[in-house]
């Protein structure tokens, strides 16, 4: 399935909007650029087998999930193709509040929208213009090795796979100069070339986060000091982040209010 030039153009912009000031050639941390945009951003170690995350918009709020058990480069990019479901496909208004990802190979319309809006919004055309231009100082790309995708890769904070995809839709790279890049990476590894320019190697590693909103924190806590919920349901919204309630130091419990809170943390199935 092809994009029309239009809506291609049109994501371009929207992607472009949304980067706004950020000046560095990629963005150095996506997780930050989504809260600013006014998203909740959970990161949980779901594990490797599990689903890449999903987007979904709850009494008005836009909520990102990331599983924080892929590889870092690729939860980053899990986290813009999400920030463009919320821009391009979730509305309140139409009824569509949910977006989950298996992976990220979906082939229906809204998945290659969401992937090139990533891929524009983690690697825009000019940067990676500007990237070859001053770091790479113009090197032909029959000379480009793998440690020049390891450079492009640290700019930019994707995985080595994803630097190539883009180079190719930018056309700065062919079919043949892609497969051979492959080939060094598949000699080397990505860790070990990033490791060889010294660039960040966190990106091939998974970063296991839990991170949850401190506004969701303590509204637990509110709404348990209110009575609202029972502490067993305080205990389990602490425990996704490894909280202990004793910690706390709260009131004991004196309501038996059986009002459940889990749903507030569940997510998906
Ligand atoms: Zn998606």
């Amino acid at each position: 399935m092809q994009m029309n030039k239009t809506r291609q153009l049109n994501i371009e912009r929207i992607a472009e909007t949304t980067r706004e000031n950020i000046t560095d050639y990629g963005i150095p941390n996506v997780f930050e650029v989504a809260e600013k945009l006014g998203y909740r951003v959970i990161r949980y170690p779901i594990g490797e087998d599990s689903f890449l995350g999903f987007s979904m918009i709850r009494d008005a709020e836009g909520i990102i999930f990331s599983n924080s058990s892929t590889i870092l480069s690729r939860e980053i990019f899990t986290v813009a193709h999400e920030i463009g479901h919320h821009k391009l496909h979730l509305s309140e208004q139409e009824g569509k509040t949910i977006i989950k990802d298996e992976t990220l190979t979906g082939h229906t319309e809204e998945e290659i929208e969401a992937n090139y809006f990533a891929a524009c919004l983690l690697m825009p055309r000019e940067k990676v213009d500007k990237f070859i231009r001053f770091e790479l100082h113009d090197k032909p790309v029959e000379k480009w090795n793998g440690l020049d995708i390891a450079r492009i890769q640290t700019a930019f904070s994707v995985s080595y796979d994803m630097a190539l995809i883009r180079l190719k839709e930018l056309e700065k790279l062919n079919g043949e100069q892609i497969e051979r890049l492959k080939q060094d990476k598949a000699e080397n590894t990505a860790s070990k070339l990033l490791n060889a320019i010294k660039g960040n190697i966190n990106l091939c590693i998974s970063s296991d986060a839990k991170i949850v909103p401190a506004e969701y924190l303590e509204w637990a806590i509110s709404n348990y000091n209110e009575k609202l919920i029972p502490k067993s349901s305080l205990e389990a919204v602490l425990n996704y982040v490894d909280i202990p309630v004793e910690e706390l130091n709260l009131p004991p419990e004196k309501s038996d209010k059986d009002e459940s809170f889990d749903d507030l943390l569940r997510g998906v199935d």
